[in-house]
């Protein structure tokens, strides 16, 4: 999507009862997932005592003949996995390599591996209170926080469920858990409004259990899938199979809406559609919502791939021509936001090969997943006009986001949401579009499947599911209006507001 905007994380886990390495699983597992974070990733299994390989990066081919040596590393049944896009912690080459994932947190005998998808708003006063046993506890991600408050409480208890029930209370946030502990018990958790997916499945002769952020984790290794798990549920995996015990009530679920329009695969499960029959939905609402621009349209384009559902879905609805006038340079595979801004408009003149016979006096609809600061959208509709296209709609599937996310998704601050400033005329004038047209929230919301009162909206409603989320967000948003400046990640700093 041209909107340099960044996913959070992906987490997998296995066990493989029979004692076989679950290293290949893992593996796959994730690289099926390396969409959710680009930055790191990072393997930890236990035979006995933990191995890891941590590194930056996508996670690599790995050639035949290094297969053995991979194996080596990192034998064991059990096994964690993560790939990692950084919100929380130092964005530094050093501190990236010291926030992978797994990491592992240890008092006493007590030892866990972690990782984790999410992000923690109540993060400076869980630092604090680490810090208040642990003087020297050095901070690099979120993951450290859970991972050190399980230890600190299970070198108390010893007991896995009233340890990680301590977590649930304490930490406010986003957070779908996997971990080992020094025992090798597998362990999965979803913090109690399960903002970030996590699901559970099994091996057709059941020897090996697994979770995984999204459903193609599975799908990959050729895994059933059994269930997405609860919000506020345990999970174990062992010999005796998937074990669920729900720890706390859930009183609001709240799943992200993003996932559905940016971030989840489209072969992806959520709840009971594939997320490419929900953003096809998408693309028909906007057609619905919108005759007096399709009306006069000549075609449909969709630039970036998690749009081109929508612009199926749109062209089903009006009939309008889907023209693929937009193909990607397929071994052209940098994504814009690991370059400088000044050499965005360069990557995207070689990403994106836009096809001026086609496009040369034509007025364009084009599809988009979502605005979020909108400067790489403005290049595209420049080239757009460039290559000779008369007039260019945007329809947008995910409803204007107007404020910060403290949910795992790098979109920190409300002076970097175009939205949270402008309607969507001044979005249209300052992006160089003929007009703006968002997805009502309504009408997104029903083709997700869910109620309202069970997803997160709270970037483009303003209204966060967790209290402390609200507090920063209503508090952020009255500094904004004052016209101070902010200053970073709020929940990283959040002095004055706990
Ligand atoms: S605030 Fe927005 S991006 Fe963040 S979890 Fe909620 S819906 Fe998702």
């Amino acid at each position: 999507m041209p909107n340099s905007l960044r996913e959070a994380c992906g987490v997998f886990s296995a066990y493989d009862h029979e004692g076989d390495p679950v290293f290949p699983c893992i593996y796959w597992g994730l690289r099926a997932q390396n969409h959710r974070g680009h930055q790191s990733h990072g393997f930890t299994t236990f035979d006995g005592s933990f191995n890891t390989h941590r590194n930056l990066d996508l996670i690599p081919k790995i050639k035949r003949k290094n297969i053995q040596d991979w194996l080596n590393k990192l034998p064991g049944n059990v096994g964690i996995g993560s790939v990692r896009y950084t919100t929380s912690g130092g964005t530094s080459e050093e501190s990236l390599k010291r926030g992978i994932q797994p990491v592992l947190a240890e008092t006493g005998k007590v030892r866990v591996a972690l990782a984790f998808n999410g992000n923690i708003v109540n993060n400076s006063w869980l630092r604090r209170r680490i810090r208040e046993k642990f003087p020297g506890f050095s901070y690099e991600c979120d993951a450290e926080l859970i991972c050190r408050r399980l230890v600190m409480e299970l070198a108390e208890s010893h007991d896995l469920t009233s340890s990680v029930l301590a977590c649930m209370k304490e930490i406010e946030g986003a957070f779908s858990v996997t971990g080992i502990t020094q025992k090798g018990e597998l362990f999965a958790f979803k913090d109690p409004h399960g903002i970030r997916p996590l699901c559970c499945g099994h091996s057709r002769n059941r020897k090996l259990y697994a979770t995984s952020s999204e459903t193609v984790g599975l799908d990959i290794n050729g895994l059933e899938y059994d269930f997405e798990a609860e919000p506020g549920e345990l999970i174990t995996l062992s010999e005796d199979g998937i074990k669920r015990k729900q720890l706390t009530p859930c009183k609001r679920r709240a799943l992200c809406g993003f996932e559905f329009a940016y971030f989840a695969r489209p072969d992806s499960r959520l709840g009971d559609k594939y997320v490419y029959e929900v953003r096809e939905e998408f693309g028909g609402n906007l057609g619905k919502e919108h005759p007096e621009i399709t009306n006069k349209a000549d075609m449909i384009l969709s630039v970036p791939q998690t749009a081109n559902d929508a612009a199926y879905g749109l062209h089903e609805e009006t009939g309008i021509r889907w023209e693929r006038a937009t193909r990607r340079h397929r071994y052209v595979t940098e994504r814009a936001f690991i370059l400088l801004a000044r050499e965005r408009q360069t990557t995207i003149d070689r990403k994106v090969n836009l096809l001026d016979r086609k496009l040369r006096g034509k007025t364009v609809i084009l599809a988009e997943d979502s605005i979020v600061r909108g400067d790489t959208t403005k290049v595209v509709i420049q080239k757009l006009r460039n290559k000779g296209a008369k007039k260019v709609h945007m329809f947008v599937t995910f409803p204007r986001i107007i404020g910060p996310c403290f949910y795992g998704i790098a979109m920190a601050t409300y002076s970097e949401l175009i939205g949270s400033k402008h309607d969507p005329q001044e979005i249209a004038e300052i992006i160089g579009a003929d007009s703006v047209s968002y997805q009502s929230l309504d009408a997104f919301i029903e083709a997700t499947g869910f109620k309202k009162e069970e997803l997160c909206l709270g970037c483009a409603t303003g209204k966060y599911p967790t209290p402390l989320a609200q507090k920063m967000a209503d508090e952020m948003k009255e500094r904004f209006d004052r016209g101070e400046k902010e200053t970073g990640r709020i929940y990283e700093i959040a002095v004055g507001i706990e």
